[in-house]
């Protein structure tokens, strides 16, 4: 992602209703954030929020928080949240290495990570966010029947999540490799890369992944 330092954002940060402030002390009780007890589902590496906005607006049921690491790229999702007011979205300007001092155990019920930064070379494998490092992280905060959805264009990528997956004892609940031409194709809300690759006619690929019984 090509970033530029947009002016005031990191300031906007600190102030921005929309966003968690101090969202580690929020641990184990981030319902309160929301006010109520719907499950809440993460996306990680959010982007600019096309995706979590729109599942926010379609599932009110639901509580979403979007996770990003550049208030840069940030600031253009709470512009949208500016405009739609959604009770059920929240932006958390952090790393997701520190995704466990976030949330607390079992308090988060789906994780979404689209088009995930790709970290082609090997010495940076545990830098993707499908690595057994972060499913490990993920182990720690998703509910017992908790599931982590991935989509990306990267064939690469790709197969290393499902490596990843199996090595660290989790099960594919659903491997494609043509996500737009499969019977999973209906009801899939874009984001903005899948938008971008797809259009040049990149397969989208796409699993979901949920932990054995007594993986944990
Ligand atoms: N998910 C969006 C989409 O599909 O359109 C954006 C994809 S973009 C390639 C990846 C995004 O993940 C970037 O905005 C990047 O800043 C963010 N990101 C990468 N590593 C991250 C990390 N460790 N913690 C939080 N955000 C991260």
């Amino acid at each position: 992602m090509r970033l530029r330092n947009v002016r005031g954002a990191r300031e906007e940060m600190l102030v921005n209703p929309h966003v968690i402030q101090e969202p580690k002390s929020f641990r184990g009780r981030m319902n309160e954030v929301f006010g109520n007890e719907k499950p809440i589902r993460i996306e990680v590496g959010m982007g600019k929020g096309q995706f979590i906005t729109a599942m926010a607006a379609e599932n009110p049921a639901v509580n979403y928080i979007g996770i990003e690491k550049y208030s840069s790229v940030l600031i253009r999702a709470i512009e949208k949240q500016e405009e739609l007011q959604l009770s059920n979205l929240k932006f958390i300007r952090m790393d997701a290495e520190e995704i466990t001092e976030v949330f607390g155990e079992a308090e988060v019920d789906r994780i979404y990570l689209n088009f995930s930064d790709p970290w082609p070379k090997d010495r940076h494998a545990k830098r993707r966010l499908t690595s057994s490092v972060f499913l490990g992280r993920y182990s720690q905060i998703l509910k017992k029947d908790g599931i982590v959805e991935f989509k990306t264009d990267n064939e690469a990528l790709f197969d290393f999540s499902v490596e990843s997956v199996l090595e660290s004892g989790w099960n594919l609940e659903l491997v494609t490799r043509d996500l737009h031409h499969s019977p999973y194709a209906e009801g899939n809300i874009m984001t903005e890369y899948e938008i971008k690759f797809s259009s040049m006619g990149n397969p989208i690929y796409k699993l979901v992944a949920s932990q054995k019984e007594g993986s944990r």
